[in-house]
Parts: C-alpha cells; structure tokens; sequence
C-alpha cells in the first residue's frame, strides 16, 4: 500500500509543486488549504496519513494550533513543518507542539523529498513489526525503567500506567538511549543515529527532543534523573540512578552537572 502523506498549505502553487512531486515518488498525496480541513482528513480520512507536511501562516488556525489538536488527540504521525518563518522561536515552538522537523520556504525540493522519504522509512520502521535487528540488544523488546514501560513492538509507551503517544522520532531516540545506556552522546551522534542524514542541521532539534523526553519521563523534568545533560557534551541516559545525591555527586567528579539543558 502507498505511504499517505497529507499536504497542508494555503499557497496553492506550493501546495500543487508538492503533491505532484510527492506522486512522482510513489506515494499518495492529499492536499488541504486550511487547518480545519486538515484535522477533518486525519480524523475521519479513509486511511491513516504516515506523514503531514505542514504549513504554519493558515487561514483560520494556525499550523501550531492544528499540530496541537494532533498531540492532544494522541494522533502519532509523523510532521514536517514547512513555513517562512525563520526564527528559531517558531522552530522551537514547532518542536514543542511535538514536530518531527521543520523547513524554512524558500525550500529545495529535492531537500524536502529527501526529508518526506526519511520520515515515511523511519515512522513505517517504527510503526510495522519491528526487525529483529532493530531489537534492544540482551532484551526483549520491552523495557523498563523508573515508573516507565516500553513495548517498541507495539509502539507502547507507559509512565506509572498512564499511556504515553510518543512520536515515531521521540521513539527512535528513546530506543538509541536505551541501546546505549549509560555511555555519553553527542548532540552529533545523536541527530545521526536518530534523524539520519537528511537531519535538520541544529543540535537544538536534539536538545528539544531531549525536553520531551523529560516531559514524558522524568518524575521532575527540571531535575532530570534518567535523561541527564553534560555540558558542553551531550547526554546519558541512566536507567537506574543510584539515588539523586550520589548521581549528582558523581557527575560534579567528572566535571560535569546534570543540568536541566537548553
Ligand atoms: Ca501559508
């Protein structure tokens, strides 16, 4: 079955250049002019979406406003925000209303083609029967941690037995943290593990999922205990910390604080 992708711009010429080249890559592409029509198509579409390319300057609502709706309403696909606006305030409340990555127009179309592959590849990976080569190595596919538990599998996620959605990338960064629990990672590891080649180019994007992460995770997000920066560095995961102090003491010997991030 072809991959959907949903196609949010009021720019019709823009709207109309990405449909036809996203067909032209075999996949079926959808296109709405307004964010009331685009969370109609994804509530009540004939199928589910594996992507939406989302426009923020819309007719009515707003891209933020429309991504929301999409959080809140536990709606996992994956979003490529497609805007002019450059500011990294824009990109970094994108990021918070939970995008996977963000375009500034004007865009070269063999960039974003690029990009709509990555994510439809990743989410679909994610999503479908997990390979058993992507499986966390000496576990199962399940994981446990803190007040947390993980089916990759199933793409479940629970945190003292609320149900979390977590994106298809906040998924993959979770599953590289834990595959790699307790070693430090850059920023630059990180965006090439998780985000692959075609990653937006900023370590901010890293740090953003980072707070999501913590969101989801942490007992205290602003005192992180799991998730933990090192400045200048990177991050760790640390599934089982040995008690606040002795964490905290630990980190201060190496140099290093377990800051809260960005
Ligand atoms: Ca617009």
């Amino acid at each position: 079955m072809k991959a959907r992708i949903l196609i949010v711009e009021d720019e019709q010429h823009i709207g109309r250049l990405i449909k036809f080249n996203c067909e032209a890559e075999g996949f079926q592409a959808v296109l709405v002019g307004d964010g009331r029509k685009a969370l109609a198509e994804l509530e009540a579409g004939p199928a589910p979406f594996d992507l939406v390319i989302l426009d923020l300057m819309l007719p009515e609502m707003s891209g933020y406003a429309v991504l929301e709706q999409l959080r809140t309403r536990s709606v996992q696909v994956p979003v490529l925000i497609l805007s002019a606006r450059t500011l990294s305030e824009d990109k970094i409340r994108g990021f918070d209303c939970g995008a996977d990555q963000y375009m500034t127009k004007p865009f070269e179309l063999p960039e974003l083609l690029s990009r709509v592959r990555g994510l439809i590849a990743r989410h679909a990976a994610v999503k479908g029967a997990a390979p058993a080569a992507a499986a966390v190595p000496g576990a199962s596919e399940r994981y446990a941690f803190n007040t947390a538990e993980i089916d990759f599998a199933r793409h479940e996620v629970t945190v003292r037995g609320e149900s979390k959605q977590l994106t298809a990338l906040e998924m993959k960064l979770l599953k590289c943290f834990i595959e790699h629990e307790g070693k430090l990672l850059s920023r630059a590891e990180l965006l090439d593990q998780v985000w692959g080649f075609d990653a937006t180019p900023t370590t901010r994007t890293v740090d953003n999922f980072i707070v999501r992460l913590r969101q989801y995770f942490e007992t205290d997000p602003s005192h992180p205990r799991h998730f933990l920066s090192v400045r200048g560095m990177g991050y760790r995961f640390v599934a089982q910390p040995t008690g606040a102090g002795s964490e905290l003491a630990r980190e201060s010997e190496n140099g290093v604080g377990a800051d809260s991030g960005i």
